[in-house]
């Protein structure tokens, strides 16, 4: 056994959401990334003496939406507390936060890992205010501060000490930002700061059960980045332990650099906060009957939405954990499947033809050109065995495509693509692979029955792809069981 397998790592997560709300928390300001530092910056946001805020009730839907896609508790009666500290780029003094009373209590996210499934107990969601920008660089003698961000509504979204390695932690973000992209809670964008994660991390000996001392990683900017600053802590926790040393609790920033974590202040006891009620919030309250519309106005979740897909459509785990995936294919997948309820042959669809175009142009599900209602068509008219799928799903596809038009079925009739079902054409198609090969047919004739597959592919290039292979099958069996 290696020194490293005598140990258990132990994870909790904290990730901040910014809200896809229009305005701020507690004002009217915009909430909108980018625009020209300082101009989102009302008397509010600013602090004036004399300022009121008032709830933006957008946020707090938000909030119950994605506690209730992680089955959490929803407190009923809220309060805002200040959590008081100084910062520069924090105008009030005092950042609004809950913190006896999380609006979510408890529930879970379901992740998946090489080793099978499991759920990511929570601890609490709660809203906040997002702080303003100390921006650094922008100036050589003094730091600027923007406030645009100031009051910008979040969600902290914080686990338990639940996960013990690396790729738990990345499944559960991954987990974490499809769920939120999908309720457009937020939209997930990392680079952009909209979704922020700081790792807990600390390692215990295996059977133990109390938690050992943490240090908490910030700077994490991509899921990737999570994984690795993990990684690179447990191996740097055990080789301290290991060599006789002490962890001794800090806060730590990641080095995307060098994938390897420095520390940025040692923390000595908890910050005192001198958290209290807010006096200018009123507590507010959630009635049953609006957490009840904010559950019937939710779509159904892409795990429940998987389950679905494989039990009753048929589809395999596969094809159903890709459509699942990002909001757009469910969409078009759902789209699709209302016009025609083939729901094999759209997954076929979908995650071939589809897949591959959007893949060759760099353009996600949402962008392809073919409306559900078109693709859907030409779906029918291969089920229908009026065209064969791999001529619809070249020259008849491709003819859509660039035509931009709609109905499958004129625009094959226009081409000349539909399979033929006429005994005539067909008999004569086959009579002309059967005069053109007469070596090939002595051969079956002897017992070599399996070349009836050169036969029918014969028949396919002389007919291009439209002779039935239906009747093609009947017609050549017939002619070449003939005696003569
Ligand atoms: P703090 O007061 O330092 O912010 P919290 O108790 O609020 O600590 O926990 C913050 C996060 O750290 C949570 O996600 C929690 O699960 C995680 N955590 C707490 N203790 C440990 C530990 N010993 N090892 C790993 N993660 C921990
Ligand atoms: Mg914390």
């Amino acid at each position: 056994m290696s020194n490293y397998d005598k140990y258990e790592a132990v994870i909790g997560l904290e990730v901040h959401a910014q809200l896809l709300t229009q305005s701020k928390l507690f004002c009217g300001d915009s909430a909108a990334f980018g625009a020209a530092p300082n101009t989102h910056i009302s008397e509010i946001t600013l602090a004036y003496p004399g300022t009121l805020p008032k709830l933006n009730k957008e946020a707090a839907t938000l909030a119950i939406r994605l506690g209730l896609a992680c089955n959490c508790r929803i407190e009923r009666k809220n309060y805002f507390a200040r959590k008081n500290y100084f910062y520069p780029d924090l105008p009030k003094g005092y950042q609004v936060s809950q913190h006896t009373t999380p609006i979510c209590v408890g529930g879970h996210v379901g992740i998946q890992t090489a080793t099978g499934e499991r759920n990511i107990i929570l601890n609490r969601i709660h809203i906040e205010e997002d702080a303003g920008k100390s921006i650094h660089d922008a100036d050589e003698n003094y730091t600027c501060v923007d406030y645009n961000r100031a009051g910008v509504p979040l969600v902290e979204i914080v686990t338990e000490p639940d996960m013990h390695n690396a790729d738990e932690a990345y499944a559960y973000i991954t987990e974490l930002r499809k769920l939120v992209r999908y309720l457009d809670v937020c939209d997930g964008n990392m680079e952009e700061g909209s979704l922020r994660c700081d790792a807990n991390v600390s390692i215990r000996l295996k059977g133990e059960k109390n938690l050992g001392i943490k240090v908490e990683v910030k700077n994490l900017n991509s899921i990737r980045n999570v994984k690795k600053a993990i990684e690179y802590e447990i191996k740097r926790m055990i080789d301290i332990v290991e060599s006789g040393g002490t962890i001794i609790q800090q806060t730590r920033s990641f080095d995307a650099a060098t994938d390897t974590t420095f520390a940025m202040r040692d923390k000595e006891e908890a910050n005192d906060y001198r958290y209290f009620a807010d006096p200018d919030l009123p507590p507010f309250i959630i009635t049953e009957a609006e957490i009840n519309s904010i559950r019937n106005a939710m779509p159904a979740l892409p795990n429940a939405l998987k389950e679905k897909y494989k039990t009753q459509y048929g589809l395999t785990e596969y094809d159903a954990s890709v459509i699942t995936d990002d909001k757009e294919t469910i969409t078009y997948y759902e789209a699709i499947i209302k016009e025609c309820n083939h729901y094999k042959a759209a997954a076929n669809w979908l995650l071939g033809p589809v897949k591959s175009y959007c893949n060759d142009k760099g353009i996600t599900a949402a962008a392809f050109p073919l409306s559900a209602k078109a693709l859907a068509s030409l779906i029918q008219l291969v089920e229908d065995g009026q065209c064969s799928f791999s001529v619809a799903s070249s020259r008849l596809l491709q003819a859509m495509l660039e035509t931009g038009k709609t109905d499958a079925l004129a625009v094959a009739t226009t081409l000349n693509l539909l399979q033929n079902s006429d005994g005539d054409a067909i008999a004569a198609w086959v009579d002309e692979v059967i005069n053109n090969m007469p070596d090939k047919v002595a051969e079956y004739r002897k017992g070599k029955k399996g070349l009836i597959g050169l036969f029918m592919g014969e028949v396919k290039k002389i007919s291009k792809g439209k002779a039935d292979p239906k009747m093609t099958t009947q017609l050549l069996t017939e002619k070449l069981n003939e005696k003569n």
